[in-house]
C-alpha cells in the first residue's frame, strides 16, 4: 500500500489523491474536526503510486519573476459585492470573455462550502473562512479543458497547486491563489449554522460585507427573514477564526507562507494602502494581485479600462500571511476537544464554545 504522508499534520486535504486514484480506492474521510483525510481501501489498491506522485505535499514552491499592483474595479457594483478590490472578479470576466469557465467556492444549498465549476460566478464572491472540498470539480475541470476551454481555478494556494499537479503544465488552466491565512474547520461551522438556524433557516450569510465602508469588516446574514450585521472581531464565529484557532493542522506549517509563490495570480486584501496609494483608502477596499507568470502580467495590463491598476514595489507588500505560518497555541487543542464533544442532539456546545472561544 502507498504511503501518502509520514505526517498526516502536513496533509492539506486537497482531494488530488482520491481523484486521480483508477481504482476509485481512495475516500475523503472527515475527522472529528471536519477536516477530511484519505483512506486507501486496500482491497482495491492497485500500487500504482500514482496518489503519492500527484500529492502537493511537501513538494514546496519556487520564486519567480513577480510584479505587484493594487487593483479597484471600476464597477461600483461588483466592487460593493467583492471583499477587496473585486480581483477576482475582474480576472474571472476575463477568462468568461475568451469563452472560458471558472472555479471557485461557493455555500450549497445547506451552507456546506464546495467548489464549483460555472460561468456564474457571483456565489464565489467573498470569502468563507472554512474548508472548501473540491469534490467533482477534478472531473468537471477536466470536461472543460477537454473541450477546449480556457479555465480560471481559484482557491487556497495548496488548492491551485494540487490542481495543478493533477493537471500537469496544462496551460489553459490559469490559476489565481488566495493570499491565505488558514481555512477554518467545517465540523464548527456545520453547528454554527445548526445554531443560528434555532431561530429559523439561514438563507444568507457573508462574513465581509461592505455596507460600512470599513474595508468589509461587518459579518451579515439572514436568519428567520431577519437580518442581522455585527463587527467582524464581535462576532464570535469569526473570531475564533480570527484568533486562528479553528484551522486545518496543515495550515500552521503551511508552505505557501511566502511571497514567492508560482502562480498566475496571487490575490488578497493590500493592507497598508493608505502608504502606498492614500487616495484608496476609504474603506471600500483594494485588492493586492501579484502576477507570476508573462500571460497574467499583460491580462493585468490589459484592464486598464475596467480598472484601477497601480504597480507598486514588493516592500508595499506586507502581509503575515505572505511571511510566516498562523500559530496552533495550547487554545486550539481545547477548542476542538470542545467540538468533538457532541451533545443528544448531535451537536457541540456551540453557545459555550463561542462565549469560551470567541470572546
Ligand atoms: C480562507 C481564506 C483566508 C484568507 N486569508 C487572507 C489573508 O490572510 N490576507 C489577505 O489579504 N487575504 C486573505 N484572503 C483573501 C481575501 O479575503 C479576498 O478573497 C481577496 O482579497 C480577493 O478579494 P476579491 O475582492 O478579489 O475577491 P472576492 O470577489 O471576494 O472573491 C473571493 C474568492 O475567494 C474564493 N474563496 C472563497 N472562499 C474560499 C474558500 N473557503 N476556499 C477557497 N477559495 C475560497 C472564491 O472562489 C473567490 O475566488 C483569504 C480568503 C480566504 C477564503
Ligand atoms: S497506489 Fe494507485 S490504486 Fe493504490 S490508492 Fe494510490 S492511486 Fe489508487
Ligand atoms: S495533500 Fe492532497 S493529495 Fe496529498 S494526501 Fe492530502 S489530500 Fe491527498
Ligand atoms: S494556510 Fe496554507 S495549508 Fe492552509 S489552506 Fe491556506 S494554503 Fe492551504
Amino acid at each position: 500500500m502507498p504511503e501518502l504522508f509520514s505526517d498526516r499534520s502536513k496533509c492539506f486535504g486537497c482531494e488530488a489523491c482520491s481523484a486521480c486514484c483508477p481504482s476509485g480506492a481512495i475516500k475523503m474521510v472527515a475527522d472529528a474536526e471536519g477536516f477530511a483525510y484519505p483512506v486507501i481501501d486496500a482491497a482495491l489498491c492497485t500500487e500504482c503510486g500514482r496518489c503519492v506522485d500527484v500529492c502537493p505535499a511537501g513538494k514546496g514552491v519556487s520564486p519567480c519573476e513577480q510584479h505587484f499592483f493594487a487593483v479597484r474595479t471600476l464597477s461600483e457594483d461588483v466592487l460593493y459585492k467583492s471583499t477587496s478590490g473585486g480581483a477576482f472578479s475582474l480576472i474571472a470576466d476575463a477568462i468568461l470573455k475568451i469563452g472560458g469557465i471558472v472555479c471557485g467556492a461557493v455555500y450549497d444549498e445547506d451552507f456546506n462550502v464546495v467548489h464549483v465549476v460555472s460561468e456564474d460566478i457571483a456565489p464565489m464572491r467573498k470569502p468563507k473562512y472554512v474548508q472548501s472540498s473540491l469534490g467533482g470539480c477534478y472531473d468537471q475541470l477536466s470536461t472543460a479543458v477537454k473541450d477546449g476551454r480556457p479555465v480560471l481555478f481559484t482557491g487556497t494556494p495548496c488548492q491551485c497547486d494540487a490542481v495543478r499537479s493533477y493537471f500537469g503544465d496544462d496551460s489553459s488552466i490559469y490559476y489565481a491563489a488566495l493570499v491565505c491565512r488558514g481555512v477554518g474547520s467545517p465540523a464548527l461551522w456545520k453547528d454554527y449554522v445548526k445554531f443560528l438556524e434555532k431561530n429559523g433557516p439561514l438563507t444568507s450569510y457573508c462574513s465581509r460585507d461592505k455596507r460600512r465602508a470599513d474595508d468589509a469588516h461587518t459579518v451579515a446574514y439572514i436568519v428567520g427573514g431577519s437580518e442581522m450585521t455585527v463587527q467582524y472581531l464581535s462576532d464570535p464565529f469569526s473570531r475564533i477564526y480570527a484568533k486562528e484557532l479553528s484551522l486545518r493542522p496543515s495550515c500552521y506549517q503551511c508552505p505557501y507562507a511566502t511571497i514567492d509563490k508560482t502562480f498566475d495570480f496571487v490575490i488578497g486584501d493590500f493592507w497598508g494602502v493608505e502608504k502606498a496609494f492614500p487616495e484608496l483608502a476609504d474603506g471600500r477596499g483594494t485588492s493586492l494581485v501579484i502576477t507570476g507568470s508573462a500571460r497574467s502580467y499583460q491580462m493585468i495590463l490589459s484592464m486598464k479600462e475596467s480598472a484601477v491598476i497601480l504597480e507598486t514595489d514588493r516592500e508595499h507588500v506586507k502581509q503575515p500571511a505572505l511571511e510566516i505560518p498562523a500559530k496552533a497555541g495550547m487554545l486550539r487543542r481545547f477548542l476542538m476537544k470542545d467540538i468533538a464533544a457532541k451533545g443528544p442532539d448531535g451537536i457541540c456546545d456551540i453557545a459555550a464554545i463561542l462565549k469560551k472561544y470567541g470572546s
